[in-house]
This record gives structure tokens, C-alpha cells and sequence, in this order.
């Protein structure tokens, strides 16, 4: 189940922690094979130190926090004991391929993530993975690192998601080096620790399609079923109930990334997860002023991957998984119409993304505009909303946030209105939606203030502008780490009002509009 600290070269309480760590298990995901994964220690990365660690989801592994400082830590979590662990029990780094901007890309795979091991805490497992921990078989041009500027956007993005109440992977820590790694310019390595149930990609299932090997593809979708979606065993057919699975836990991710203006910036169906988390943390943006057409990484010449396009290639995306599962599909029917009836029932399960995912973003933003009630009109209200928010990129998180101090008073509040009407450059424009907005509130029964507080709850303050996260690298490239521990404080209570931190919520410095973000990472 584990293996002997000692072989670790650790001792002391983070030795127990490493007892835990095991990948013998025998539905672990690397226990399915050399079919799947690939065995090999991760690159030593010189004298690493902490750089950012999250409380929060060492707690979720039962390790300790006060293990941070233990002068072995940082060693350990940029993989630098791993060329002693026993060949059973190596990190390992998996196999898929994928759809990447919209064309067929064949073999890609972990080129610079190893995984490290899972472990069960209070009933729950969670794998870990070293990302950026040097070459794997599958690094292809690639130097298997990772620079510190996008693990740090990482390591806050994922803890910023998951606190936003988002299906994410979480991070535990990233250690930094000052190895350097060439870029566009030289840059120093980093390795960020990821944790998550799981993984496995929509990319994992298209690789062993495109391979034919019907044999591997069951025995993922087997490993799938049986550690994260049991009951689809009892299903007719348990692959189609798996596909579903997957279409309606990534309609609600989308539809929540909708939700608080985020773009992936890469949703390539590598990048996409089957159990529906948010993954691979690269050139993803928060908006500031909204643009449906935003797009975030500057590497997206033809905006594949813009704001407004996130659910259609969501869409897409599962049409590529259901690709994948097709030879497992449709089992129940008779051999004769057997492959023409698995397409059929495909379609028909993927159908049920806009079943959901409409709703989903409906319930979303009728929370959002604080109304309890459901009318006819309230898709067209919010419509005409994010017309004049559009229109004026007025600020998305704020428009929302501070739409929560509207009074719905007859004659209006100026000084209510003025925090969200003042985002707009076209007073006017706003006016007219608030003279709807009110009418719309006069129908509810709540009062002002049980709204707000209401709205509250769903509209953040706080996210993770580029500009904030540029802040922290910025110092954090000086090796001074405060500012991502103080970003990623804040990130953790997003919803609170935090009067002390007001200046985290305020619109983006005029350096931010030049800031680019890319694929390079
Ligand atoms: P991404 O766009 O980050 O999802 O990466 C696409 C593919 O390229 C994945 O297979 C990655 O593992 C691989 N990759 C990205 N950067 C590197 C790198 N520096 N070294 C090796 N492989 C990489
Ligand atoms: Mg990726």
C-alpha cells in the first residue's frame, strides 16, 4: 500500500506523511499499467525552496502545515528524493493524445507532469502530481519545466477557483529554484504540486480510440466508473452513463466559469477533464471590463477559445470524448445495428449538454441579479445586461458585485445606483436597463438588504486579475514570496467584504491593459 519512508531519505513527521503516499493501491490509476503510464524519478531541480503553500489543501491530504518548514519539504515536493523510491512506486507520467485548437494533434501525454502517488484522507483520495518535473517520454520538443510566473498563476488560480466554489484541481504547494529555464527570455523552474481525484483527460479516451486499443479504452473507462461514478455500473449501458457524467459535470463547470467572467484560454480536449474540474492552468484570464469576445491567451490568433465561444467548444469537446467511447458504446443492442445505435444514443446523451448547461447559467445569473422568482423575461433582462456592460466594458466582477447596493426604490437612490452606474461610460445605457431591473425587483418579496446579502454570496469581489497575479510574480521573481501568500489569502475569501483589502478589489491599473499572457509556460 505504501512504501518504507526510510527509502524517501526522510525522516520525522513528513516521513509519515510519504508512508501514506502510494501508488500499489489496486484501483489506482497507475496500478492500470505500462499501457497507461510510464515509471521514471523526476529531474533534480537544484536547491528549491518554498515559494507558495496552501493551508487548506494540505489539511484536505491530512499533512500537517507545519511541515512547510521542515528543511526537507521543499526537497521533497519538487521531486528530488523520487530516483530513490522503489521502481514499484516511481512517479509516472501518462499517456494521451487530443484535439488541440480544434485540429486532431495525435500523441501528447504528461510531458511535464509526474504523478506522485494518492492519498486518502477522511474517506477521500486525491492523486498528486509534480508539474513541471523535468522530461517524460512524452516531452516531445519540450524541456519538461515549468517557469515560476505560471505555476505561481497555478498554484492562485486553483485555489482562487475552488474558493469561488468552482470544480477545480487544487495545489498544494510550488517550490522554486533558481535553475534557470529559457523562454522568450531566461526564466528560473518551478514545480507545482497538484491535487486532484483524478487526472484523466477527455485525451486519455481519444488516445486509445485512435490506437485501437478497445482493450486499454475499456480499462479506463472501467477505472473511471468504478472510483468516481459507481452507480453507472447499474446502467444499461455503463459507458453511455459515464459519457453523461461527463457531459453534465462539464456543462455546470462552464456555465459557472460564465459565470464570474473566466476563460480557460485553452480548451483543448487535453485540457479537459473527465470528471468535469478546471485543468492545466495556463493563459486563462479573468475579465476585467466585459468583452464576450474576450480572449484571454495571446497565442489564440482566431479566438477559438474566447469568452463567449467557452460552452460551444465545451460542446465540441464532448463530441470528441463521445468519439472516444464509441467502440464501448451501445453493448445492449443487437450486433447488427449495434454501431449505428451507440451514434444514436451519443448524440442523444450529448444532446443533454444544453439541457443543462442553459439552466445551469439561467439559475446562475438569476442568482446573480438577486431575483428568487423565475419570469418569462428574465433571460432577455440579463441579456440586455451584458448588452450595456458589453458595450461599455464595464468592469464584469464589479458590475456584478456592486449591482447588490441598487436600491429598488422608486424614484432611484443616486447614491445607490452610483457604485455599478458609475462602471458605465453610457450612464444612460444603464439607466434605462435599472428602470427594467426595478420593475423586474418590485415583483419580489425580498428586501434590499436580504438581497444584497444574497448577491453577495454568488457575486465575488474578489478574483484573480491578471494584474494581481503579475504583482505577485513580480516580487515573487525578487524572491519575495509575501505577495503570493497575501493574493492567495484573499483569493480564499472572495465573497467577504475584507474592507482592508479593498484595494485587491478595485478596477485594473492603466500598465495592466498591455499585460499578454501566452501559451509560453
Ligand atoms: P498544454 O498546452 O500546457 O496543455 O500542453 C500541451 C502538451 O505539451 C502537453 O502534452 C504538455 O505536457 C506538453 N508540454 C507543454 N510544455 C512542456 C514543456 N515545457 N516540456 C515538455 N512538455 C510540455
Ligand atoms: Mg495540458
Amino acid at each position: 500500500m505504501s512504501f518504507s519512508p526510510s527509502i524517501t531519505g526522510l525522516s520525522g513527521p513528513l516521513a509519515a506523511f510519504t508512508d501514506r503516499l502510494g501508488t500499489s493501491q489496486d484501483d489506482a490509476f497507475a496500478r492500470l499499467g505500462a499501457v497507461f503510464v510510464t515509471r521514471l524519478p523526476a529531474a533534480p531541480l537544484a536547491a528549491p525552496y518554498l515559494v507558495g503553500f496552501s493551508n487548506e489543501t494540505a489539511e484536505l491530504l491530512g499533512l500537517e502545515p507545519s511541515l512547510a518548514h521542515d528543511p526537507g519539504f521543499a526537497e521533497f515536493f519538487s521531486g528530488n528524493t523520487t530516483r530513490d523510491w522503489p521502481s514499484a512506486e516511481m512517479p509516472y507520467a501518462s499517456v494521451y493524445s487530443g484535439h488541440q485548437f480544434g485540429v486532431w494533434a495525435g500523441q501528447l501525454g504528461d510531458g511535464r507532469a509526474l504523478g506522485f502517488g494518492e492519498v486518502e484522507h477522511d474517506g477521500k483520495r486525491f492523486e498528486l502530481q509534480l508539474k513541471g518535473a523535468g522530461r517524460t517520454p512524452y516531452s516531445r520538443m519540450g524541456d519538461g519545466r515549468a517557469v515560476l510566473r505560471s505555476s505561481i498563476r497555478e498554484f492562485l488560480c486553483s485555489e482562487a477557483m475552488h474558493h469561488l466554489g468552482i470544480p477545480t484541481t487544487r495545489a498544494l504547494c510550488v517550490t522554486g529554484s533558481d535553475q534557470s529555464v529559457r523562454r522568450e527570455e531566461i526564466e528560473t523552474a518551478a514545480v507545482v504540486t497538484r491535487v486532484a481525484p483524478s487526472f484523466i483527460r477527455f485525451g486519455h479516451f481519444e488516445h486509445f480510440y485512435s490506437n485501437d486499443r478497445v482493450d486499454a479504452l475499456q480499462a479506463l473507462a472501467d477505472h473511471v466508473i468504478a472510483r468516481f461514478y459507481p452507480h453507472c455500473r447499474d446502467a444499461e449501458d455503463p459507458y453511455l452513463a459515464l459519457l453523461n457524467e461527463a457531459v453534465m459535470s462539464t456543462a455546470d463547470t462552464v456555465a459557472q466559469w460564465q459565470g464570474v467572467g473566466f476563460c480557460h484560454g485553452v480548451m483543448n480536449t487535453d485540457n479537459m477533464s473527465i470528471l468535469g474540474l478546471t485543468i492545466d492552468y495556463g493563459p486563462y484570464g479573468f475579465m476585467d471590463g466585459f468583452d464576450a469576445n474576450y480572449i484571454c491567451n495571446h497565442s489564440d490568433s482566431q479566438g477559438r477559445y474566447a469568452y463567449r465561444m467557452q460552452p460551444q467548444i465545451a460542446y465540441w469537446n464532448l463530441f470528441c470524448l463521445a468519439q472516444g467511447l464509441l467502440p464501448l458504446l451501445g453493448a445492449q443492442h443487437e450486433e447488427s445495428v449495434r454501431s449505428e445505435k451507440a451514434i444514436e444514443d451519443a448524440q442523444r446523451v450529448l444532446e443533454g449538454f444544453k439541457g443543462r448547461f442553459a439552466p445551469a447559467l439561467e439559475r446562475l445569473m438569476r442568482a446573480k441579479l438577486g431575483l428568487e422568482l423565475e419570469r418569462d423575461g428574465d433571460d432577455a433582462l440579463v441579456n440586455r445586461l451584458f448588452d450595456a456592460t458589453n458595450a461599455n466594458r464595464a468592469d464584469f466582477t464589479l458590475t456584478f458585485r456592486n449591482l447588490a447596493k441598487l436600491s429598488k426604490a422608486t424614484p432611484p437612490e443616486a447614491a445607490a445606483d452610483a457604485p455599478v452606474r458609475d462602471l458605465f461610460l453610457d450612464r444612460a445605457a444603464f439607466d434605462a436597463w435599472a428602470v427594467e431591473y426595478r420593475a423586474r425587483l418590485a415583483e419580489e418579496t425580498r428586501d434590499d438588504a436580504a438581497r444584497a446579502i444574497a448577491m453577495n454570496q454568488v457575486n465575488p469581489k474578489f478574483v484573480l486579475r491578471n494584474h494581481l497575479a503579475e504583482s505577485a510574480i513580480r516580487k515573487a521573481k525578487e524572491k519575495d514570496f509575501s505577495e503570493v501568500e497575501r493574493l492567495a489569502s484573499v483569493l480564499r475569501r472572495p465573497f467577504d467584504e475584507q474592507p482592508e483589502n479593498a484595494s485587491y478589489a478595485g478596477l485594473p491599473p492603466d500598465w495592466a491593459s498591455s499585460l499578454e499572457v501566452s501559451c509560453s509556460s
